[in-house]
């Protein structure tokens, strides 16, 4: 243990995403209950940037662990992504005595921190703060699960209507790079046909699935399309593509957009955004720096950041194959 540390600074940066405010409650209050300072950053890098710092104590997180979004207001900064601009956050942190901070974002935050780290020699430490589940190291970001109950609870209503009709629905729901939020919700919500960035099913496949899907005698269908998926088509032309090919179906499209990042997170994501505050302090003040809190087999672990940044994280085989056998 060292005692270098009495001051820490927490913000939140990139995307905001439900149990953010979760952790932000769980850094001031750790920080409270082992007696350090604790500082809040408004608007993430650029925040620290202008100096737009609040003194926390455990009483000023009150009331916010079951609000989506972030009371520390996020944003995206480029002025960060230069060396000027690092240099007056760090010239900034140094003139309020802050001594470590803790950044709760995504992949872009991460390397944001870990250039930092590297130019100014400062302790930081990342928690992971994002819907789409796509940080290496970590099993669960903070805000995944809440955003995947909400996507089933959407895909649920959809389906009433669906079924109501004999319809046939797309619909899109957030993950450009990674399809975790449309194949764990699809497989939750009983999708069909689950298209993501990971796997091109192809035209093909998707007009013999729903063919096979109204011989069988299903009078609805649900396919859940990722943004980023690589049979190239965008939800509206899927559509026109569709029911040009099989008339049969009454096709419908629903965009799901920014309802999925909102929401009081779910007791999952808070209780996580929870444990990984207080292991975020409780690191820093045992001198580690530069890694992510993550989770796995339940157990929190410290990753590098470097390690973290890396490369999105691989989807789930094991969930396709389930996928695949539940449409037949
Ligand atoms: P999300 O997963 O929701 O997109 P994110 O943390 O990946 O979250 P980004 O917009 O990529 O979001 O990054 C947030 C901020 O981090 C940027 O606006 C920028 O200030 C900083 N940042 C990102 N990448 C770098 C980098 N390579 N060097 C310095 N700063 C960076």
């Amino acid at each position: 243990m060292t005692n270098k540390i009495k001051k820490i600074a927490v913000f939140t940066s990139g995307g905001d995403s439900p149990g953010m405010n979760a952790a932000i409650r769980s850094v001031v209050r750790t920080c409270a209950f082992l007696k350090l300072e604790c500082v809040a950053i408004y608007r993430g890098y650029q925040g620290m940037i202008d100096g737009d710092f609040k003194n926390m104590d455990a009483r000023s997180v009150n009331n916010i662990i079951n609000k989506g979004g972030t009371v520390l207001k996020s944003a995206r900064c480029e002025d960060f992504r230069t060396k000027e601009g690092r240099q007056k956050a760090y010239d900034q942190l140094r003139a309020n005595n802050i001594d470590a901070f803790v950044v709760i974002g995504g992949n872009g935050s991460f390397a944001g921190a870990q250039l930092f780290n590297e130019e100014f020699d400062f302790p930081v430490m990342g928690i992971p703060g994002t819907i789409d589940n796509d940080i290496i190291g970590t099993s669960f970001t903070i805000g995944f699960d809440t955003a995947i109950n909400t996507v089933v609870e959407a895909i649920d209503k959809i389906r009433d209507t669906a079924s109501s009709h004999n319809r046939l629905f797309f619909v899109e729901v957030m993950g450009r790079d990674v399809g975790h939020i449309a194949l764990n919700a699809g497989v939750g919500a009983g999708a069909e046909e689950i298209l993501i960035p990971e796997q091109n099913l192809g035209l093909e496949r998707l007009l013999d699935s729903l063919k096979r899907s109204k011989k069988s005698g299903k009078s609805s269908s649900i396919v859940i399309v990722a943004e980023g998926d690589k049979i190239g088509k965008n939800v509206f032309q899927l559509k026109e593509y569709v029911e040009e090919h099989l008339p049969i179906y009454d096709v419908r499209v629903s965009v799901l957009g920014h309802m999925q990042r909102g929401g009081n997170p779910t007791c999952f994501d808070r209780v996580l955004a929870s444990r990984m505050g207080v292991r975020a302090v409780e690191a820093l003040i045992e001198g580690k720096t530069n890694y992510m809190v993550g989770v796995r087999d339940t157990k929190l672990v410290l990753v590098p950041i470097s390690e973290a940044i890396k490369e999105h994280t691989k989807i789930n085989t094991e969930l396709i194959k389930v996928s695949d056998i539940m449409t037949t």
